[in-house]
């Protein structure tokens, strides 16, 4: 197809209407260089890694040369930010390159930080090195946890310069720009259905939503009313999905606002996204959430539900009754809890179910706020718990995921004595050997996650042109759940200099 021959207007900041994406180009930048890039990714659409380390690839993945027979274009989208209503925003430094097929799976290659489009509003369009090498790093160690998650093929350094602070003397900031190239089967988000109930749109609404089913809910075969509440359903289904992998892993996504939940139940959008270390369910990484704590750990699951209820609203003009809508949304309570449940006793590798589980995991929950304590930590070592082993024994094998031993009063261990008498009778119910509980155990709870000093770490390496850090976690994220002794250094605790100095703001 033709591209629009004036640059300059494509790339506009404008209100769009009737329009679920808009043409753009990417902005060329000036000296592009491909830092790093994910063999899984390149293979899984078709890639060798061959072709990855030619200069098409930097070109194309960059934005400088658009690929042939391909129009590049921005979605539109609305959304409901920190519980307001936003209005019209879109992606205003994302740009989709295309869409491909390869062994019948359907990929969608975004571009993140490649310059303006028409929904940029204020903002420039770009991304620094160190918000796409958390976005880069992050969306693959999500993968490998068994995170439904996007994924990134490669991340590249534009060569440009991008103002994101100016400094306390009044000396601006530059950082270096980076653009990642993000995979994922769509990036259709709540958002796009929000944007044209608002306007009344119904038309358009109902066009998006036809393709959506169509396209990435292949199992409804209908898009009339009945199809529009399977849609629903299995929006729900999925995001809830999602969320429990959240809490299962201790990621804290800090910006869930409607315009960042994917349709697919994906995790979408890492900005200033975190990585519980104690064990804190009023946490969040969001510095401008400080307040509020609106998206804190502990609320993610009901935050997924306040945002299904937008979704809910939006789609509603296509089915025109709400009990079908009400009935999906009064289920996701009891279904996430028993889910939940679900979860907890894989963590604490129970393999049947007992009425008084769910007291076992309250007091847990309560027990892992008495002093600081590492989830990641906790439940790896908890897999070393035998069922034979006395409970002081016990309680001296997760003391090490405590971050100040001296904080053990004897309340502190009176808590731990009971709870382990009441875990290993517990596991005394049970039928496994230690040997597979603790393998079971190893499965779902990660030996390494992308804590946040690492993610600093990489960084800091990174802004010296020393990518060595960022290849090595790269690697051992790989293998979240394997034990990996020459990386052992990646699972120790949070040391103290990184103690909530960082995983601010970092967009
Ligand atoms: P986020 O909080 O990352 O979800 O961003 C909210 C909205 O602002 C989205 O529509 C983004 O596309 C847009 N946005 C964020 N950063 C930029 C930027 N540097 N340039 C243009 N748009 C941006
Ligand atoms: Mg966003
Ligand atoms: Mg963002």
């Amino acid at each position: 197809t033709e591209l629009p021959a004036d640059k300059d207007e494509t790339n506009v900041t404008r209100q769009v209407s009737h329009a679920c994406f808009s043409y753009v180009i990417p902005q060329i930048p000036s000296n592009p260089k491909l830092l790093h890039f994910s063999e899984e990714v390149t293979t899984m659409i078709g890639l060798t890694i061959e072709e990855v380390e030619t200069p098409e690839f930097t070109a194309v993945f960059s934005g400088k040369e658009i690929l042939p027979n391909t129009r590049p274009y921005a979605m539109s989208y609305a959304g409901h930010q920190f519980g307001n209503w936003a209005g019209q925003l879109g992606d205003g430094r994302a740009i989709v390159l295309t869409e491909i097929e390869h062994n019948n799976h359907n990929h969608t290659l975004q571009l993140k930080g490649a310059g303006m489009t028409p929904y940029s509003r204020r903002a420039d369009g770009m991304a620094v090195l160190r918000s796409s090498i958390r976005e880069h790093l992050c969306s693959e160690a999500m993968f490998h946890l068994g995170v439904p998650t996007t994924r990134s093929l490669s991340l590249m350094l534009t060569g440009d310069l991008v103002l994101r602070d100016v400094m306390y003397d009044g000396h601006p900031d530059y950082e270096k720009g980076a653009v990642v190239c993000r995979v994922a089967p769509s990036f259709i988000r709540f958002g796009n259905f929000e944007l044209f109930s608002s306007q009344n749109d119904l038309k358009t609404l109902k066009s998006i939503t036809d393709f959506t089913i169509k396209h990435h809910f292949p199992e409804i075969l209908k898009t009339n009313k009945e199809g529009y509440i399977q849609f629903f359903n299995a929006v729900a289904n999925k995001s809830r999905e999602m969320v429990l992998h959240w809490q299962r892993v201790g990621f804290v996504h800090g910006v869930m606002n409607t315009d960042n939940m994917s349709i697919l139940g994906l995790t979408i959008d890492y900005g200033p996204y975190g990585w519980l270390e104690d064990y804190n369910p009023d946490w969040t990484p969001n510095t401008t959430d400080r307040e509020n704590r609106r998206y804190r750990f502990g609320n993610q699951p009901q935050i997924v539900l306040w945002n299904l209820y937008q979704l809910a609203n939006a789609l509603f003009p296509l089915i025109d009754e709400a009990a079908p809508l009400e009935t999906i949304l009064h289920e996701y309570q009891s279904l996430y809890e028993a889910d939940y449940a679900a979860m907890m006793r894989k963590k604490l590798g129970l393999s049947t179910i007992q009425e008084e589980d769910n007291q076992l995991i309250a007091i847990l929950t309560d027990n892992l706020q008495l002093i600081e304590t590492d989830m990641t930590l906790f439940f790896r070592k908890l897999s070393q718990v035998k069922k034979k082993e006395s409970v002081e024994k016990a309680f001296t094998i997760i003391t090490d995921s405590f971050y100040k031993i001296e904080a053990i009063t004897t309340a502190v261990q009176e808590s731990w004595l009971y709870w382990f008498t009441l875990y290993i009778n517990r596991l005394n119910a049970e039928d496994t050997t230690d040997a597979i509980k603790k393998q079971a155990m190893n499965l779902v709870n990660p030996k390494y996650v992308l804590r946040n000093y690492m993610a600093q770490l990489a960084i800091e390496a990174a802004e010296k042109e020393d990518y060595s850090i960022l290849e090595e976690l790269h690697i051992v994220l790989k293998k979240p759940y394997d034990e990996q002794e020459k990386y052992d250094k990646w699972s120790t605790k949070r040391p103290d200099w990184a103690r909530e100095k960082i995983g601010s703001s970092m967009l």
